[in-house]
């Protein structure tokens, strides 16, 4: 029996995975299922190069609680491990500053888990005693038992197993006696392990006898080994999607449409989002992207490795290149997430610009439930701003649709105001303006519905993207002061004269009413009526009203 000091710098190591990692300690399932599945995946890599010429059999990784003996047994026939490889994978942890790291990362739970290679170790947030037995694929390999009770002290020796792979059994502390009850695994299962690539097995297909449900003898699968993302999309249909979207999601509305992610190069990545029907409140966003590893759930908050209007979408994202357990000021900064989310964005905007030449009818009848999402991530996302600008569209209160090239092609020439602006008008409340909106409308004016949650922050934004260009509430005498472009005429009137000029006409106006009336020298026909003198088109009506009550 060897005896021995498991090789970290720190002198013991586990108070602190104990200790940091506490709030997440159910991970420690994902982690070896993960390292399980790693083993098998191995083997049949090595079978494909012809290195191994055994018998693979049955490949299958299996989660078994003894609740009597105390144990969660983690088992797989993957390549197993020779005391060698024991040696120099779980024995000398290569963990170099690991104390520095942790205190730098204190708050982020995950984040030396598998950076570090503790992924194993994970174990010992559950466990009072830890033990591997293995059996190697290497010809003449001899089974192996290594054993460890949560100090820095390991032993290990012969042990007396014959099929080849991996145990590991977890002897659960007494903190942790919930990982020893089925239902609480099959539910961790279905979190980290639902779409793994190899199956899962746990527990029993239950069946429903005599009032309850009772355990049969056929072994329960708990993944779905080949999820919808990592099929080709030529082989999908549009009901493959949906029915992966229920599945996700259980019990919402089919989505509008959806976006397959497909990338090798400069980094690898696929995944399937969903746009959702967005309802009107921003900040219900329960039903996240998923985040996966190589088909291992990590988590469902993406802050960071998508742009933030992106988290108002669905769906899943799978990247082997995202660095997942470091902290999020990290992964910010990080050049790989950075071009994947620069890639994330350019894929979405390219996929509604195809969306939108493809089938303009029914992309404008879905844009009243994406707007809010396009006008967020044009507001928040400069690159997406400018990719959208080909397909955002203006709605007018009559419920027709335009671009921004088309709508500045209908108003140009008849909205523009004596700075040369050509001015859109807009309603914020068509019931409540639509006397206004009417006014407007017998002149020959658009009028824009500008009704929505962001509306208000979008305006100001394409004022500043449009060249010359002024939105203004109908519900103001703008409509009056409009000009056509071609036919406005110069006064030919200098800043001075015009300064000397007005007081002298408006001098002229009765006391009373001065105020509701405008004087101008941009008449359209300077020759025949050299002088404007308006009247405010809301005081007019207000007076109407008042004489008519
Ligand atoms: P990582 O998986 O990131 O390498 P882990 O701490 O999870 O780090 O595992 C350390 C190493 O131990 C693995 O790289 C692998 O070589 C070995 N190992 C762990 N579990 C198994 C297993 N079930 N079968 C074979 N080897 C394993
Ligand atoms: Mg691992």
């Amino acid at each position: 029996m060897q005896k021995g000091q498991i090789g970290v710098t720190t002198e013991n190591i586990f108070p602190v995975i104990k200790k940091f990692l506490y709030s997440d300690h159910e991970i420690f399932l994902r982690e070896l299922v993960s390292n399980a599945i790693d083993a098998t995946q191995k083997l049949k890599t090595l079978a494909s190069f012809g290195e191994f010429k055994g018998e693979l059999g049955e490949m299958d990784v299996r989660v078994k609680v003894d609740k009597e003996a105390g144990t969660l047994t983690v088992s797989d026939r993957g390549i197993g491990m020779t005391a060698e490889d024991i040696d120099k994978y779980i024995n000398q942890i290569a963990f170099s500053g690991a104390e520095e790291f942790v205190n730098k990362y204190k708050d982020t739970a995950n984040a030396i888990i598998g950076h570090f290679g503790l992924g194993f170790y994970s174990a010992f947030m559950v466990a009072k005693k830890v033990e591997i037995r293995s059996l190697s694929y290497k010809e003449d390999a001899e089974a192996v038992c290594w054993e460890c009770d949560g100090s820095p002290e390991y032993s290990m020796g012969p042990a007396d197993k014959a099929e080849r792979g991996t145990d590991i059994v977890l002897y659960i502390d007494d903190d942790n006696k919930e990982f020893l009850e089925q239902a609480r695994i099959d539910t961790l299962l279905k979190k980290y392990c639902r779409f793994l690539p190899v199956p899962v097995i746990s527990g029993k297909v239950q069946e429903w006898k005599d009032g309850k449900y009772v355990d049969t003898d056929k072994d329960k699968v708990v993944n779905d080994t080949e999820p919808t993302w990592t099929k080709k999309p030529s082989e999908l249909t549009d009901e493959d999607y949906r029915k992966f979207y229920r599945e996700l999601y259980p019990g919402q509305e089919d989505p509008l449409f959806w976006i397959h992610l497909n990338v090798d190069y400069p980094f690898t990545l696929t995944g399937i989002l969903f746009f959702p029907k967005i309802k009107s409140n921003l900040d219900i966003r329960k039903d996240r992207i998923q985040l996966y590893c190589n088909q291992v759930f990590v988590t469902d908050s993406v802050e960071g490795v998508v742009p933030e209007f992106m988290t108002l979408l669905q769906g899943v994202i799978d990247s082997p290149d995202i660095p997942l357990n470091v902290s999020r000021s990290y992964l910010q900064s990080d050049t790989a997430v950075k071009k994947i989310s620069g890639y994330i964005t350019k894929k979405v905007a390219s996929r509604l610009e195809e969306l939108f030449k493809e089938n303009r009818a029914d992309f404008e009848s879905k844009w009243d439930d994406i707007k809010i999402f396009i006008e967020y991530g044009m507001l928040t996302d400069e690159k997406f701003c400018d990719a959208a600008m080909k397909f955002v569209l203006l709605r007018d209160t009559e419920g027709k649709y335009f671009t921004l090239e088309e709508y500045r092609a209908l108003v140009e020439s008849a909205q523009t105001d004596k700075d040369g602006n050509v001015v859109y008008i807009y309603a914020t409340d068509p019931t409540g303006q639509f006397s206004f909106i009417n006014a407007a409308n017998e002149k020959g004016y658009n009028v824009l519905l500008m009704d929505g949650q962001l509306d208000g922050h979008f305006i100001s934004m394409l004022e500043s993207k449009l060249e010359k260009t002024r939105f203004v509430r109908v519900d103001s005498e703008v409509a009056e002061k409009l000009i056509p472009k071609e036919d406005s005429k110069d006064s030919g009137l200098n800043a001075d004269q015009i300064s000397l000029l007005t007081p002298l006409f408006r001098s002229q106006i009765p006391a009373v009413d001065k105020a509701e009336f405008l004087v101008s020298f941009e008449s359209l026909d300077p020759a025949a009526s050299p002088i404007l003198i308006t009247q405010n088109e809301y005081m007019r009506r207000m007076k109407d009203m008042a004489a008519t009550q």
